[in-house]
């Protein structure tokens, strides 16, 4: 790929109308335009060239007008354990996100995908807040982080496939299972274009879409009130996270500034308004961070919250969830991470009040993949 190509259109960018026309433009008929589409979103190919049924003109049609997508792969690592791995990915414009894979044991595999280059919050504790906003990301450089996890899981199975011709293995068919927005980025400060980037991702196949089911995309905010109150009336089953970690604003203000915006009052009124519109879980995260807002006084807080958002004791209990992770390091934040017993503590406040809550394992840290280390590395 050449410099050149970069400035020319994706056809990811294009609607299904969009194409049909371009097509119609072109002289083609009209069964084309459904059929450039399976190769996009069903197939999911790598290049216009292995659209195989198309004619060569007409490949060559489209390549000289359109690129396929926009992501470059300019970095892939993998976890020691082999478990994680993260791509960083150039856009046209020079910028740089990253995304992260994670399998698990069993058949989940979870894509962390980014909503913008870098990320307005600021929230101290965070990587991709420490070095600053870029720019937002268009739908299809969000859903595109997707369909480039699943075509390399295909392309590894069909290897596996090929050398283990009669194992079990042939018949795994290794496809995303869920996707979480929780890569670089505020989704909420990039509302429209994550919008149309899950639609597409929940889309049935035969509608156009990836077909991943609603329930299994994660939609995570640090807090942007407005945004959790237009996401209530998107009518879909997509989840939400909400990046609470403390539970008063005088902390709050510190690690999450834009508390300073949207204090805690307004944030649990907006939740418990969710909560109520959609009939949907929600989850509050929060980093453990030693000796700052892993105390027994910040976990009786927590508690507040909670029932200030969804009261245990008088409502239907799962309905709010308490999701922690021990803190991740970063460079420009010298926090450290809750040690076992500091948790095992913190857990006990919250079981005692009976808040639903679970410890997260941490994921491809020793190669800065895991939540909040994400920070697209500098240009040499
Ligand atoms: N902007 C969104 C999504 C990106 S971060 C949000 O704030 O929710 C995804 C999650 O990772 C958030 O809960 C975020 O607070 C958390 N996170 C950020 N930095 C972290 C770190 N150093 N260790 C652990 N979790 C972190």
């Amino acid at each position: 790929m050449n410099d050149l190509h970069f400035h020319l259109p994706s056809l990811y960018d294009l609607s299904r109308e969009q194409l049909a026309a371009q097509l119609m433009a072109w002289g083609e008929p009209a069964f084309r335009a459904k059929q450039i589409w399976r190769w996009l979103y069903q197939r999911n190919v790598g290049s216009i060239d292995e659209m195989t049924d198309l004619s060569k003109d007409l490949r060559g049609k489209l390549s000289a007008a359109y690129v396929l997508g926009r992501l470059t792969p300019v970095l892939q690592q993998e976890s020691s354990d082999g478990w994680t791995r993260k791509w960083l990915f150039r856009l046209p414009d020079g910028s740089e996100i990253e995304t992260v894979l994670m399998e698990y044991e069993g058949a989940r595999r979870t894509a962390c995908i980014s909503s913008q280059a870098g990320c307005a919050m600021n929230c101290s504790f965070c990587a991709t807040g420490q070095m600053g906003f870029l720019r937002n990301l268009t739908a299809s450089e969000i859903f595109e982080q997707v369909l480039w996890a699943n075509r390399q899981l295909r392309i590894e199975n069909e290897k596996l496939k090929n050398e283990n011709s009669n194992s079990q293995l042939s018949t795994l068919n290794a496809q995303l299972t869920n996707v979480v927005l929780m890569g670089m980025g505020e989704p909420f400060a990039n509302y429209n274009h994550v919008i149309t980037a899950v639609r597409r991702l929940t889309e049935a196949e035969d509608q156009g879409g990836i077909g991943l089911g609603a329930r299994k995309v994660t939609v995570s905010t640090v807090g942007l009130v407005q945004g959790i109150r237009k996401f209530a009336e998107e009518g879909g089953q997509v989840n939400l996270a909400v990046s609470l970690h403390a539970g008063t604003d005088e902390l709050r203000n510190k690690l999450v500034p834009i508390n300073t915006r949207y204090p805690l009052s307004e944030l649990t009124e907006a939740t418990r308004d969710y909560i109520h519109i959609t009939n949907r879980r929600v989850s509050f995260e929060w980093a453990l961070i030693e000796g700052v807002n892993d105390t027994i006084d910040q976990a009786h807080a927590l508690v507040n919250v909670v029932r200030q958002t969804y009261d245990p004791r008088r409502e239907r209990r799962h309905m709010l969830h308490v999701n922690m992770i021990p803190l991740n390091p970063t460079n420009g934040y010298d926090g450290l991470a809750s040690q076992r017993d500091r948790i095992a503590k913190f857990c006990a406040v919250l079981d005692a009040a009976g808040v639903p809550n679970s410890v997260r394992v941490r994921r491809g840290i020793d190669i800065a993949a895991g939540c909040g280390q994400l920070k697209a590395k500098v240009k040499a």
